[in-house]
């Protein structure tokens, strides 16, 4: 006991040295000093906070001892299990490597010396030999879209397209198993990742499947084979009546659609042939999926597009305690529809069960789409895209799609930050950036405060100095994609040069800024972290950013954007955890914290850069609850 409470005076001491009332990060290490002994009783450490306000520093000491330690004391309860002999990246504030932490019911209960350790184990705490392991917090991907990623391959195994041949020899091979008349769907193969990066036109369409429609869709731009074309009545005379956006590509001589539709794929209504899984097969899946994040070491996600049908998906698991990883939800509004329907589907999310904090399952978020993106041509830009065979963009011009005008993003982001609410839209040109910080600047200054709000820019791809600058000063929180950096460099720095790609992701500056970014994969197809559109293995995602190699590339895409090992291991954990307001429940192996953590098979801090990626994950834990192992053949 006694060294327990030499440790814990240690411990408050140092805290209380750091103190200066009133510089809010300090106060924020106070709390987490407190917090070392008291375990779940972390709201009775915030308002301990309030109160210290003001007040010296061994006063406040003197409150705490008595107030917290002797019941502390008192419980004294011995670790359930600690780790010993390990290298843990503790990911607090000094970037520690400790070598041993304790945990008991699902938090962390201590974290130092392996000697100091071992005095919390009572007769029955397992202590485990990590034999030099590396230990990381459990690894938060920003961005996945799960529901339906997981029932992708629910009819048929997808094959990895990447090339117009292979694409071609899919849809041949599902001409010839379906029967005629029925639709050939194939979605969200990305044309800029092909090694041709082009659309299939419609007559090659036609020599694979000259009896099936065919429907080739990515996000909003499609290609459709003369069948599909004829039975959603699109012709030469054909014109877009909706008032929303797109066009329809067309030879120039005959003025004839050529089958590509840009922007525009909502017109098309195809019958899906694929079967489709029930309620309870769909629930079982995005079982399976969170299964397979844990196997890469990922303990929570953010769902940037939550559905009312996601939630319940959702629900069925937690309510059957198989809930595996954390879950933010960012629920989907579409911008599209008046402000009205838009305020009502705010309310809906502000009011929602859900809404309620549960470190499992939380919907604290708005999501929008506010311009097109950056593998189908359509981001929205400051300068014309220019000129393009790969995105066949013809028009000079040509700046990419806005889909929200700027006072109608003001007022929906507004009604949403106002409604406890965080928002983010999906904005990949640094246009449709610019305009979504105008809009949160608008805020701060004609209404509130923004920061303490943390509104967010998703994807947030190609910025500027400017952006960052105004990112910094507001607060504005930013959820990237690094390993669009291998997938897509190539193709980008082809069509957009040296300069344009100067601030594409610019893991670098933003660091420098104090701009808090996390690291997501956009997952939104298939099971399996590197067979997926878009892959989630968060290893791959971390050495994107160490080294920026794109695939099929010798030399790194704008070296001088490259962070350390340590800060892309915070990309995927304090600074997640900070996007959707969970410091101080996880995000790091810090005392008093959830027991998330991942025990991997090298040290990423020191092993060849290049080894970096290919990380293997032999356990992981939820909560202090393992929820994968590797199996050893
Ligand atoms: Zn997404």
């Amino acid at each position: 006991m006694a060294i327990v409470c030499s440790w814990l005076i240690n411990r408050v001491s140092l805290k209380v040295m750091v103190f200066q009332p009133r510089k809010k990060r300090q106060r924020e290490c106070l709390i987490r000093g407190f917090s070392m002994q008291l375990g779940n009783r972390f709201c009775v450490c915030m308002k301990l906070d309030r109160w210290s306000i003001g007040m010296n520093a061994p006063f406040v000491f003197s409150i705490c001892c008595a107030l917290f330690l002797a019941p502390w004391m008192n419980a004294n309860e011995p670790a359930e299990m600690i780790f010993v002999n390990g290298r843990v990246v503790t990911v607090n504030e000094r970037s520690e490597i400790a070598e041993a932490f304790a945990i008991r019911g699902d938090r962390i209960i201590a974290v130092g010396a392996e000697g100091d350790l071992r005095k919390l184990a009572g007769p029955n705490t397992i202590v485990r030999d990590l034999q030099g392991s590396m230990v990381l917090p459990g690894l938060i991907d920003s961005h996945v879209h799960a529901p339906d990623a997981a029932i992708y391959e629910w009819d048929h195994e997808i094959p990895d397209m990447r090339t117009v041949e292979e694409v071609l020899d899919y849809i041949r091979g599902r001409a010839a198993v379906l029967e005629e008349g029925k639709w050939i769907i194939v979605s969200q193969v990305f044309v800029t990742r092909l090694s041709d990066p082009r659309f299939p036109t419609r007559y090659e369409l036609d020599r694979v499947a000259p009896k099936h429609p065919v429907f080739f869709r990515t996000g909003p731009d499609a290609a459709l084979n003369s069948l599909a074309l004829k039975l959603c009545g699109i012709d030469k005379d054909y014109k877009l009546t909706d008032g929303e956006p797109g066009y329809l590509e067309r030879d120039p001589q005959t003025q004839e659609p050529n089958g590509i539709l840009r922007s525009c794929s909502r017109i098309v209504k195809a019958e899906d042939p694929r079967s489709k899984p029930s309620f309870e097969q769909r629930s079982e899946q995005l079982e399976k999926l969170l299964r397979d994040y844990n196997s890469v070491g990922i303990t929570s996600i953010c769902d940037r597009a939550a559905s009312d049908d996601g939630i319940k998906l959702y629900e069925s698991i937690l309510s059957r305690n198989g809930l595996t990883c954390r879950v933010f939800l960012s629920y989907s509004v579409n911008a599209q529809g008046s402000m009205e329907d838009i305020e009502r589907s705010i309310v809906k999310a502000a009011t929602h069960p859900r809404h309620a904090y549960n470190n499992l399952l939380w919907l604290r978020g708005i999501k929008i789409f506010l311009d097109g993106g950056m593998l189908t041509g359509s981001a929205y830009m400051r300068e014309p895209w220019g000129v393009s065979s790969i995105y066949s963009i013809t028009d000079p011009q040509y700046r990419g799609l806005l889909y929200v005008e700027a006072s109608k993003l003001y007022q929906m982001a507004r009604f949403a930050l106002k409604n406890d609410l965080q928002f983010t839209a999906h904005s990949v040109g640094d246009g449709a950036i610019l305009s979504l910080i105008d809009a949160y600047e608008r805020i701060a200054k004609e209404d509130f405060s923004v920061t303490d709000k943390r509104p967010c820019i998703t994807h947030c791809n190609f910025m500027s100095a400017e952006a960052i600058e105004r990112m910094s000063r507001l607060g504005i929180v930013a959820d990237l994609q690094p390993a669009w950096l291998v997938l897509d460099g190539k193709t980008l720095l082809k069509q957009f040069g040296e300069e344009r790609t100067n601030f594409f992701q610019p893991y670098r500056s933003l660091f420098d800024s104090r701009v808090v970014i996390g690291g997501g994969s956009d997952h939104m197809q298939k099971i399996g972290s590197l067979r997926s559109v878009n892959p989630y293995n968060p290893f791959l995602g971390m050495w994107a950013t160490i080294v920026r190699m794109p695939r099929g590339m010798e030399k790194s895409f704008h070296a001088e954007q490259i962070i350390s090992r340590y800060e892309a291991i915070r990309l995927y954990t304090i600074n997640n955890a900070y996007l959707t307001f969970e410091e101080k429940e996880k995000g790091s192996i810090e005392t008093g914290k959830l027991a998330d953590f991942v025990i991997v098979d090298r040290d990423l801090l020191e092993c060849p850069v290049e080894d970096i990626a290919d990380t293997q994950v032999l356990e992981t834990y939820v909560g202090g609850r393992k929820v994968y192992g590797l199996k050893k053949d």
